[in-house]
C-alpha cells in the first residue's frame, strides 16, 4: 500500500508555545494531528518562556557580585520546570528520570555561575554555556511528555547536529559539516518512526564547545535543519496568527496576511516586526522549502504562507501591492553637513567607519545628489557617542568650517511600508505622501529599499502612531 502522506516535516514551537504544561500538552496534539499527514516530524523547541533571559540575568548578576540572585534564579527554574513535568507526566518513574536530568542541567547552570560571581566577569563563551541550557531543559520534559501520552520520542541536543564557527552569541552554521552530521543522528530516528524534540537556537564549534545562534535564533534553527534534511515544510509556531498588516496593538483592524514574498518579510523582520528571526528566510528560500507560521493558541487559523512568487500572477491593483506597515522606534536622525564636502571622497566612509566604532548599527541612510550633506538613523540610546566620534574624525574638517555642523534630531520613528513593486508601480510613493500629508504629518527623510519591497520615511516620535493608523488604510 502506498501512502500519500508528504515526506518530512520541521515544526519549531517558540517560548510560549512550551511556556506551560498546557501549552505542551497542545503542543503534542498539534503534532499527533500532524502525524496523520506527514510521514516523519521532527520538532525544534525554545526554551520555555522566559527561561533564557533568567539564565544570561543571572549570569551577569553573578559576575558582577551578586551571589544570591544564583539561588533564587536555580528555585525558580527548578519550579518551573517542576511543574510542568508534575502536571504532565503521569508515570512515576518517568517523572523522577526526567526531574534527575533537569536537576542535573540546574546543578551546571548553578556552577557555571558560581564560577563567573568567583572570576567577577562573563566570558560570550561561557555565556553561551549558560544559555543553551534553556533549550537542554526544555527538549527533554517535551520529549518525556510525548513519550508518556504515546508518541515514540527522543530528544536532541543540536550540538549534535549544527556545526558553527567560534563567533559565541552569534555564531554561524557550517552547512556541508551541519548536513552530514544532522542526516547521520535524524534520519536512524525517522526510520525508527521517532519524532525528535530538538533544541533551537545552539550548535557547537568542531571541537565541541557550544555556541548560541543569536538571541530568538531557534527559528534558525529550524530553517537550517529544514535546510540539510531536507523537509518538505517548515512550520513556525508562535503566539500570534502569523504576520500582520501592522501591530495590533497600534491598529487594531490590523489582519493577517495569508500570503507573503520571501523578499517582503524579509524586510518586514529587519524592521522589528519580531515574528521571524531574520536569517531564518534564506537557508529556506535557497533550498526552495516551504514556510509558514501559525499559532499554537489557534490551531485552526491558517496562518501566513511565505512564498517564493505569486501563484496566478502578481497583483496587479496598486491598492494590494501596499502589504504591512511597521515602525522601529527610538531613533535619532544624525546630519553631517557642509560645503565643503561637495565631490570629496571618503567623507562618507569616515562617516560611517566612526558610527562603526561605536557599535552601532545604521538602519537608514539617504544623501540628496547636492552631496552638502549625509544623513542616517541610529538608535537613540547611543546618540551622544555616535555624535561625539564624528566630532572627533572630522575635527579638522570642522576647523575648517569645511563641515559646518554634526547633530542629531529629536527622537524620531522610522516607518516602512512594506509591499513587491512599491518602486516600480507608479502612485504608490504618491499616494502614501498625500495620506501622510492630509493628516499634516512632516516626512523627515526618505529611503527606498533597493529590494523594491519597501519604501520608509522617518517621521517626528510623536506622529507614530497616527501615521502607521492612516497608512494601514491604504492596505486592500
Ligand atoms: N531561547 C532563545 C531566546 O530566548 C532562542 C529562541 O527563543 O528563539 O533568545
Ligand atoms: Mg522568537
Amino acid at each position: 500500500m502506498t501512502s500519500n502522506k508528504r515526506e518530512l516535516l520541521i515544526m519549531k514551537f517558540g517560548g510560549t508555545s512550551v511556556g506551560s504544561a498546557e501549552a505542551m500538552n497542545t503542543v503534542f496534539e498539534i503534532v499527533q494531528q500532524e502525524k496523520l499527514e506527514w510521514k516523519n516530524i521532527a520538532v525544534v523547541i525554545s526554551a520555555v518562556s522566559g527561561a533564557t533571559n533568567i539564565l544570561l540575568e543571572t549570569a551577569t548578576k553573578a559576575a558582577n557580585g551578586n551571589e544570591q540572585v544564583i539561588v533564587s534564579s536555580v528555585e525558580f527554574l527548578k519550579q518551573k520546570h517542576f511543574e510542568i513535568i508534575e502536571r504532565s507526566i503521569p508515570d512515576e518513574t518517568l517523572q523522577g528520570a526526567v526531574k534527575e536530568a533537569i536537576s542535573e542541567l540546574i546543578n551546571e547552570f548553578r556552577s557555571l555561575c558560581h564560577a563567573m560571581f568567583v572570576l567577577g566577569e562573563t566570558t560570550p563563551r561561557a555565556l553561551d554555556a549558560v544559555a543553551s541550557l534553556g533549550e537542554r531543559m526544555s527538549v527533554r520534559v517535551l520529549s518525556a511528555i510525548f513519550v508518556s501520552k504515546g508518541i515514540p520520542s527522543t530528544y536532541v541536543d543540536a550540538t549534535e547536529l549544527v556545526v558553527t564557527n567560534n563567533l559565541y552569541q552569534n555564531a554561524n552554521p557550517d552547512f556541508a559539516a551541519t548536513t552530514t552530521k544532522t542526516r547521520a543522528v535524524l534520519n536512524p530516528l525517522f526510520a525508527q518512526n521517532m519524532v525528535p524534540i530538538v533544541t533551537g537556537f545552539i550548535g557547537a564549534t568542531v571541537d565541541g564547545i557550544t555556541t548560541t545562534l543569536g538571541r530568538g535564533g531557534s527559528d534558525y534553527s529550524a530553517a537550517i535543519l529544514g535546510a540539510v534534511l531536507p523537509a518538505d515544510d517548515v512550520w513556525i509556531w508562535t503566539d500570534v496568527d502569523g504576520v500582520m498588516t501592522a501591530d495590533p496593538r497600534i491598529v487594531p483592524t490590523a489582519r493577517t496576511i495569508p500570503e507573503i514574498l520571501y523578499s517582503e518579510i524579509a524586510e518586514l523582520a529587519y524592521y522589528g516586526a519580531k515574528v521571524l528571526h531574520p536569517k531564518t528566510v534564506r537557508p529556506v528560500i535557497e533550498s526552495g522549502i516551504g514556510l509558514r507560521i501559525c499559532n499554537t493558541f489557534n490551531p485552526s487559523h491558517p496562518g501566513t504562507r511565505l512564498v517564493a512568487s505569486f501563484q496566478g500572477g502578481e497583483p496587479t491593483q496598486m491598492e494590494r501591492i501596499i502589504k504591512a506597515v511597521t515602525t522601529i522606534r527610538k531613533q535619532k536622525l544624525v546630519t553631517v553637513e557642509g560645503r565643503g564636502m561637495l565631490g570629496v571622497p571618503g567623507v562618507a566612509a569616515r562617516t560611517f567607519a566612526a558610527v562603526a566604532s561605536t557599535g552601532t548599527s545604521v538602519p537608514l541612510i539617504t544623501q540628496s545628489s547636492s552631496e552638502q550633506s549625509i544623513c542616517f538613523a541610529i538608535p537613540t540610546a547611543p546618540s551622544n557617542d555616535v555624535i561625539t566620534a564624528l566630532r572627533t574624525e572630522f575635527s579638522k574638517e570642522l576647523a575648517n568650517n569645511d563641515i559646518d555642523g554634526i547633530f542629531a534630531s529629536n527622537e524620531v520613528s522610522i516607518l516602512t511600508v512594506v509591499g513587491h513593486g512599491t518602486k516600480n508601480t507608479p502612485g504608490i510613493a504618491g499616494l502614501i505622501f498625500s495620506k501622510l500629508g492630509d493628516m499634516k504629518i512632516n516626512v523627515l527623510a526618505i529611503a527606498h529599499g533597493s529590494s523594491d519591497v519597501s519604501i520608509s520615511l522617518v517621521i517626528d516620535s510623536s506622529d507614530d502612531e497616527k501615521a502607521v493608523i492612516c497608512l494601514h488604510d491604504l492596505i486592500k
